[in-house]
């Protein structure tokens, strides 16, 4: 029979494929007839369609079938029917559905037992229990950090969440289980949500005071200059480095007002003491005057009763002493007002020369005042320079690190305690000696800047990533020796780095940005040390 139905085959000039040789061997027993594959055409079109669907499907992403999952039951189903196409045609089929409709589908309906499916509420799946606490409990971990800790309603929350996690560890992810996160989500996002609307309160209540400062300061350019600066760093750049800038400027702006009113006080003092002391004078004047006059009287009425020469000459004699004594006493007055309104004159070219010197600062001139380094509009300069010599080096091929440039981030460890035990004179002091010793140690072509505060900026041309962080590890362990004396004692200061590499075309900005990653991942992990990103 197996010899009759290849006959049969050979004889329809038939493909010897299991089907027609299924059909061709029933003819030949004379049983019932199996039905006849279909028409190759027709099944060519299936397939077709088919695969256009998946070619649609897969990219999109659902709430239920995300991309992810598209891919991954797409591939269970292409390992799950490969040796089947009717059973893959019928399971891909079924998959297309489930992707359109974005639904999970009945694993036993469909034949998708296999695939994975999105789970629906009620289905999660009890036997990754174990997994579902992990899971829940490091995304409530994350959460609980996010939460605002002095809030009552936020511990109430975390303790909640804790024991969801708990809950779905000991018992799997039951649909109640499922219910309760979701609300708890809910709640923490209202939460956050409220955090983040103080955050913007917070902002613009520094900007109203900022504005209100300007008013009160308006003979004062030099505060408005920090003002303006101020609204500037709030309004651009809410990151936690672009507000401790701002903070430093606010401290800054506070330390440098300060010293204008302390010296105007003292010039107003003065001004007064001088005009206190040229009333006397007058007054005294005013007396030797009055004198000068009653005497005047008292010798004409003895000129007019002399009666004898030697008595009139007597009498011409002591009028002469008077006047004598009273051109002293004028000349003198004379003298000292005349001192006095030349000190005044000094008092006020003083005043006029601090504020001249206050505006001075607030036009941004670009070196830092106090450790004589470039400050931020000088590293400005620096960088846009750098940078076009940078773009020519990548222009003209260079090779290497040549065209490189890279952007270190340093920042004081540990200085607000220094200031606090030493005092702000001696911070200041460190700050000092610190660019300076840095300054020495970087090579000539390298950039310092002071960046606002404890913090300072460093660029070096021609420099990989990790010679630069080489180089910053170097200074800080050069640093071993005291950086000066404070009253005797050897003052130690270390400071901690970031780097990275300026990205070409981009601005200083972003490139700061990932020092300052850099920068707090050595401050979380010891300090004293530079990484790189
Ligand atoms: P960390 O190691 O994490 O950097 O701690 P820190 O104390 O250095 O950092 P923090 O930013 O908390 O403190 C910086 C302090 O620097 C606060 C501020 O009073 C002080 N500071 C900022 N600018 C000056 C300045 O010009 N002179 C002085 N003396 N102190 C300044
Ligand atoms: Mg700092
Ligand atoms: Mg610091």
């Amino acid at each position: 029979m197996a010899k009759g139905a290849l006959r049969r085959l050979a004889q329809a000039q038939l493909e010897p494929t299991p089907e027609h040789y299924a059909r061709a061997y029933a003819e030949e027993a004379g049983g019932p007839l199996p039905p006849a594959p279909p028409d190759a055409k027709v099944q060519g079109q299936g397939w077709v369609q088919l695969v256009e669907r998946v070619a649609k499907q897969l990219p999109r992403g659902g709430r239920q079938w995300t991309f992810a999952r598209r891919r991954d039951s797409l591939q269970r189903v292409l390992d799950g029917s490969r040796s089947d196409p009717a059973r893959l045609q019928q399971r891909l089929g079924s998959l297309m559905t489930a992707w359109e409709t974005d639904q999970a589908a009945d694993p036993a309906a469909t034949g998708l037992e296999d695939v994975g499916l999105p789970a629906p509420a009620a289905e999660v799946a009890a036997g990754d229990s174990g997994a579902w606490g992990a899971i829940v409990a490091a995304l409530a971990g994350t959460l609980r950090l996010a939460l605002p800790a002095a809030e009552p309603d936020a511990v109430a929350l975390a303790q909640r969440l804790a024991a969801a996690a708990d809950a779905i560890a000991a018992e799997g992810a039951t649909p109640v289980q499922v219910l309760v996160v979701s609300e708890l989500c809910d709640e923490a996002s209202e939460l956050l949500g409220r955090g983040h609307r103080v955050v913007e309160r917070l902002a613009s209540l520094c900007h109203e005071l900022t504005e209100g400062l300007a008013e009160l300061t308006e003979d004062d350019g030099w505060v408005q200059g920090q003002c303006q600066r101020l609204r500037a760093a709030l309004g651009s750049d809410r990151s936690v480095r672009g507000l401790r800038a701002a903070q430093s400027l606010l401290a800054e702006t506070r330390q440098r007002q300060r010293g204008v009113l302390g010296e105007r006080l003292a010039a107003r003092e003065a001004l007064k003491r001088l005009i206190n002391d040229m009333v006397r004078e007058v007054g005294d004047l005013g007396e030797h005057t009055g004198r000068f006059q009653l005497a005047t009287e008292r010798h004409a009425e003895a000129i007019a009763a002399a009666d004898s020469l030697p008595g009139l000459a007597d009498v011409v004699q002591a009028m002469l002493d008077d006047t004598r004594v009273v051109q002293g006493a004028v000349a003198r007055s004379h003298e000292k007002l005349q001192a006095d309104q030349a000190r005044a004159g000094e008092l006020e070219a003083r005043v006029r020369a601090l504020e001249s010197e206050l505006k001075r600062l607030s036009d941004e001139v670009s070196t830092d005042v106090l450790t004589q380094v470039a400050n931020r509009r000088g590293l400005m300069q620096a960088f846009e320079a750098e940078a076009a010599r940078s773009h020519r080096a990548l222009a003209d091929g260079a090779a290497g690190d040549q065209a490189s440039l890279a952007v270190g981030l340093i920042d004081i460890d540990n200085f607000k305690k220094l200031n606090d035990t030493l005092g702000h004179a001696a911070g200041d002091q460190a700050l000092k000696a610190l660019a300076a010793a840095v300054r020495e140690r970087l090579r000539p072509v390298d950039h310092l800047a002071r960046f606002g505060g404890e913090e300072f900026v460093v660029l070096m041309p021609g420099t990989g990533l990790e010679e630069a962080r080489l180089a910053l590890t170097r200074l800080q362990r050069s640093l071993s020796e005291a950086l000066f004396l404070h009253e005797g004692r050897e003052v130690f200061v270390t400071f901690s780095g970031g780097v990275t590499t300026w990205r070409p075309g981009e601005a200083l900005e972003p490139a700061l940005e990932r020092a300052d990653k850099g920068l707090y991942e050595a401050k979380r992990t010891g300090k004293n040390r530079t990484c790189s990103v």
